[in-house]
């Protein structure tokens, strides 16, 4: 037996599946999980010594690649100053200061430690500061795993959702409206009904979690006007997106300012901070100066911070995402040649460092469109490149992450790698 499968054999003794947390599992497409015992670069090592080329990157936070030298350093002399306070620093008004400067929408922020509680945050603001209770989301996007969040579309159109997780009471969910992504006319329709009492949008403006999809301009825009016209609150949820596809964002690239932003992944660096921010009018809600409560024992932990500032710092250095944006669509347009090569349904999309590989003749632009890509492929496609040293997510519908240590070279090997995977598959 490998380290790998000793290990995971363990695991499942004392911790639930084994992982702490669902998609690490492996079960989408079968096998067992890598237990990763160090990363450098573009590069992670398993348990057995295998190395490989990472395109999950921790599911987006490690943007300069892993273990980044000033960022080890950054870390390690805060830790050597002590590792949490639970009172004030100079660090987080830094990091607060700098998140309002990137992100022009954001006037006034507050540190989180991961991108659930900044979602939950600022919806519960959002609901605090209009009054309202009905919040609208949409099939496909995750927002992390607050209970009034967990939920799919209702019986039928126009109808409250049902909850997605046992655990999840139908009444806690009963004021989230699931609608379908890039349609604008169900927004309409929705707001036309029921636009007094929502309370807020909530959205991915680049989505990731099914797999990598595209807000049309239309969407964003026409959500943004129905927000305003009905004193309505857009959240941009881009715990994703944020420094991931371009240094403002998502909102920087579609030039659409929400009222709030989630930011979460890139910020920490690979520790636990994240964020949530925007208008400082709706921010005054939020305790100690008003009556929405949030609070956090870890929050703006001095040693998450060190970690995130650094990593902003640097990926502020100049063609930092002209390069990324380059090297993400070498790769992408690679795969995209592959399949035009091979004859097959095979293609890929990227935006900034963020990509979507695809089992369909065409790029989705919709959940219904993505729910059609042949999973069974991407199964046998996931593993052929395993076993050619290439760690995708492992999920037909996660989006991928380049950093920036993904040279030319790791890059063209990635995409020889795929050109043997998709022939091995294929015949
Ligand atoms: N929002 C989006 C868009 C995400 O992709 C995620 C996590 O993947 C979350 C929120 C939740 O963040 P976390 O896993 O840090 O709680």
């Amino acid at each position: 037996m490998s380290s790998n499968e000793i290990l995971f054999q363990r695991a499942q003794r004392s911790t639930p599946g084994g992982v702490n947390s669902p998609v690490r599992a492996f079960h989408s497409v079968g096998g067992t999980p890598r237990f990763i015992k160090k990363a450098n670069g573009p590069y992670i090592w398993d348990a057995d010594d295998k190395q490989y080329i990472d395109y999950i990157g921790s599911w987006g936070p490690a943007i300069l690649g892993h273990a980044h030298p000033s960022v080890i350093e950054a870390v390690q002399e805060a830790a050597a100053l002590g590792l949490s306070f639970g009172a004030p620093t100079e660090a987080e008004v830094l990091m607060a200061e700098e998140i309002c400067r990137l992100v022009p929408s954001i006037e006034q922020v507050r540190l989180v430690s991961s991108g659930t509680e900044a979602t939950m945050s600022a919806l519960r603001l959002a609901r605090g500061a209009t009054k309202r209770d009905k919040i609208v989301k949409f099939e496909g996007c995750y927002h992390g795993h607050a209970d009034s969040l967990l939920v799919k579309a209702g019986s039928g159109l126009l109808t409250f959702g049902n909850p997605t997780s046992s655990g999840v009471p139908n009444d806690f969910t009963k004021h989230t409206l699931v609608l379908d992504y890039n349609n604008c006319e169900q927004l309409e329709a929705a707001f036309a009904q029921f636009g007094s009492e929502i309370a807020c949008v909530i959205v991915e403006p680049v989505a990731g979690n099914m797999n990598l999809i595209r807000a049309t301009q239309q969407f964003l825009e026409t959500m943004r006007k129905l927000c305003t016209e009905h004193s309505s609150i857009l959240i941009f949820d881009e715990v994703m997106c944020g420094f991931r596809v371009s240094l403002g964002g998502a909102q920087e690239i579609y030039n659409i300012q929400p009222d709030l932003t989630a930011l979460g992944k890139v910020i920490g660096g690979g520790l636990p901070v994240a964020a949530f921010g925007g208008r400082s009018d709706i921010m005054a809600h939020l305790a100690p100066l008003g009556g929405v409560y949030q609070a956090g024992t870890l929050s703006g932990n001095p040693v998450a911070v060190a970690c995130g500032l650094t990593t902003l710092k640097l990926i502020q250095e100049s063609d930092f995402y002209s390069k990324l944006s380059h090297h993400t669509k070498l790769l992408t347009d690679g795969l995209n040649g592959l399949g035009q090569e091979l004859g097959i349904d095979f293609c890929a999309d990227a935006i900034g460092g963020m990509f979507g590989i695809y089992f369909s003749k065409n790029v989705p632009t919709s959940f219904a469109e993505v729910m059609q890509c042949d999973a069974e492929s991407f199964k046998k496609f996931f593993h052929a490149m395993l076993d050619r040293g290439i760690y995708l997510a492992p999920s037909a519908f996660e989006a991928g992450f380049v950093s920036a240590s993904h040279s030319e070279s790791v890059i063209k090997t990635t995409i020889a790698a795929a050109r043997e995977a998709l022939l091995e598959i294929s015949t």
